[in-house]
């Protein structure tokens, strides 16, 4: 145990600035390690394949490395989760570590996400190393980010280390730089334990493995532990270090990064942010930064087809193991059938699920239009947290509501700021700053309500810009709001799974486009049908889809009968795929189509 031999670092960039291709590279340096030095216990264990996966997919590695003093060197490389939802998860990263890597794209430069991660970075008081990545691209220009580094992150430009992850280019220098630069981490092993969660993962066969960094005394195998915030009693079943696998220990120390194992089966048990400490003579006060993290981004999750009910609940299932964040219920629909209610902690993650829910678990989902969380006070003083459209109180009965805002910091090249300001100001965004960070970038701070960014901003903000705007949120707090339900009415039946929770001035723009798309997507019946947008009684959108003139089939009529079975089958197929609303057959496509983001 040499604590001034261990560096424990994270790496921090805006998206796509190279973050997880170097820590591709740190994994792949601790694996040629391990496996000189450590080759016949790799081959002796059976479990190796396993953990291998579960190393690499956490991205918790514990590098040996030899600097050019001679001494050799455990570096801790601590994962933090990639996007603007995670922030809170990063906040607590950041706090298990001495120092950071800060990544900037040498052909991008420093964006939105650079300064927030840096800020959170400063504000744990972190060691910050600049590195300029993607020095490999031809457009890669290393003495501007230099400057930038200089100008708008006010750090030392001298320091910073260029590099390619991808090629592996100058990460052998980096590793240098960051031994002297990162301080090690200071040794309070006599004091009572403190450790802090900043991850976990689910293992199928071990249950909930904690990673935690140990800020003060020891922890052991066979000790009775005590989590501070959720008061779980457990006891270490098994600690250790992240090498190529999960490497056992008898015990971590101050200082030190690992994991333990304690027969934990609900991750829900195990709160990033959390303290463990010892469940005798344990420390008396946690460590700061604990918060509670809230879902504030709400959909309903239907499968297309009804049948595949059971298995989108065990993919779901299978998602919250790994993903605590992950709040669901059950919900259910007129029009859609069985489903879930789930909270998410922002539209991205929410896009995260529904990919993994299409792609690993190959399911054909619908989502209903994302909604935030408002606070509603009814006419005799209740008040309600309401989400879900269909929970929405009778309008008369509401005194006032509120929703929640955020601060937007954007970042775009100065050409671009004319459309960005008219952009935020029709998503009800009210500026508080404008400052040139130099001659050619503009960082704009908006406060705007988080409900108007789930509706195309992303999008639009990125074709505004073509693609160089970047954006970074963090919710504020929540002000007055005109509320109102827009319903959708499909020959006069309201379709609950189509209503929305909307600002009233922005019901009739929403309401016209859902009419549109509707109409385009409805095939015609023997009867005319009217499509409308509501707000209770008063139909503020109407579009029509006129009736057939004669049956299709007719024509068929007389013909080849092997062709007239075909014809009949194919409808029988398409049936199975339709949800009547009241006496109208709406084709799955028309819910994908409303109900997909612009
Ligand atoms: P992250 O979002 O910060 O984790 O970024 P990634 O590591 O996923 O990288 C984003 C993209 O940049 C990927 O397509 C990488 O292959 C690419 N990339 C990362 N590092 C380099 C580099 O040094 N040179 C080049 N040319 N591409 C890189
Ligand atoms: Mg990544």
């Amino acid at each position: 145990y040499e604590p001034e031999l261990i560096r424990n670092f994270c790496i921090i960039a805006h998206i796509d600035h190279g973050k997880s291709t170097l820590a591709d590279r740190f994994i792949e340096k601790a694996r040629l390690v391990s496996e000189r030095e450590y080759k016949d216990q790799i081959l002796d264990s059976m479990d190796i394949e396993r953990e291998r996966g579960i190393t690499i997919k956490s991205q918790a590695v514990s590098l040996p490395f030899t600097s050019s003093d001679g001494k050799t060197y455990h570096l801790n490389l601590v994962d933090t989760p990639g996007h603007v939802d995670f922030s809170y998860e990063v906040s607590r990263a950041i706090s298990a570590c001495e120092g950071a890597l800060l990544i900037i794209d040498a052909s991008q430069g420093v964006e939105a996400q650079t300064l927030a991660n840096m800020y959170m970075a400063i504000e744990h008081d972190l060691e910050i190393l600049p590195v300029i990545n993607k020095i490999d691209l031809p457009s890669a220009d290393i003495e501007f980010v230099k400057k930038q580094i200089d100008h708008d992150l006010g750090l030392d430009m001298d320091i910073a280390i260029p590099i390619s992850a991808k090629t592996g280019q100058g990460v052998d220098e980096l590793l240098e730089a960051l031994v002297q630069f990162v301080p090690p981490p200071k040794p309070l092993i006599d004091n009572p334990l403190q450790a802090l969660i900043f991850d976990s993962h689910y293992d199928p066969y071990r249950g909930v493995v904690v990673h935690i960094r140990v800020m003060a005394g020891r922890i052991k195998l066979g000790q009775e532990v005590l989590f501070m915030a959720t008061g779980g009693r457990y006891v270490i079943e098994e600690t250790g270090v992240f090498r190529i696998g999960n490497e056992k220990r008898e015990e971590l120390r101050a200082g030190e990064v690992g994991y333990i194992i304690a027969g934990i089966k609900d991750i829900g048990k195990v709160r990033v942010g959390d303290t463990v400490t010892s469940a005798r003579n344990g420390c008396t006060t946690p460590l700061p930064g604990f918060k509670e993290v809230k879902p504030v981004v709400f959909s309903s999750i239907y499968p297309v087809n009804s049948d595949d009910y059971e298995d989108l609940l065990s993919a779901i299932e299978k998602l919250k193991l790994n993903d605590a964040s992950l709040i669901y219920e059950k919900d259910s629909s007129v029009a859609l059938g069985f489903g879930f209610r789930c909270g998410f902690l922002g539209l991205l993650h929410l896009e995260v699920v529904q990919e993994r829910l299409e792609r690993e678990f190959d399911l054909s989902i619908v989502f209903t239009s994302p909604s935030v969380r408002y606070r509603v006070t009814l006419s005799n003083g209740e008040k309600l947290s309401i989400d879900n459209p269909l929970e929405f109180p009778d309008p008369s009965q509401i005194q006032h509501a509120e929703e929640p805002y955020i601060k937007a910091t954007l970042i775009t090249p100065a050409e671009y700021v004319g459309p960005i300001i008219n952009l935020c100001l029709e998503k009800r965004g009210v500026q508080e700053s404008m400052t040139y960070l130099d001659e050619k970038r503009v960082e704009l701070v908006y406060s705007m309500p988080l409900a108007e960014v789930l509706f195309d901003f992303y999008d639009k903000l990125k074709s505004l810009s073509r693609g160089y705007a970047s954006f970074d949120y963090e919710i504020t707090d929540f002000r007055p709001t005109d509320l109102v339900r827009l319903d959708i009415l499909i020959n006069g039946n309201p379709v609950d799974a189509l209503s929305q929770l909307v600002f009233r001035e922005n019901a009739a723009y929403r309401a016209r486009k859902v009419c549109k798309k509707l109409r385009d997507e409805i095939p015609r019946h023997q009867f005319k049908i009217p499509i409308q947008g509501a707000i209770g009684a008063t139909i503020i959108a109407r579009e029509t889809i006129s009736a057939l003139r004669k049956d299709v089939t007719a024509k068929c009529y007389g013909g080849d009968i092997s062709r007239k079975r075909k014809l009949l089958e194919k409808q029988k197929e398409g049936k199975k795929r339709m949800k009547m609303v009241g006496n109208v057959e709406l084709p799955q496509n028309a819910f994908l189509s409303v109900l997909k983001a612009d």
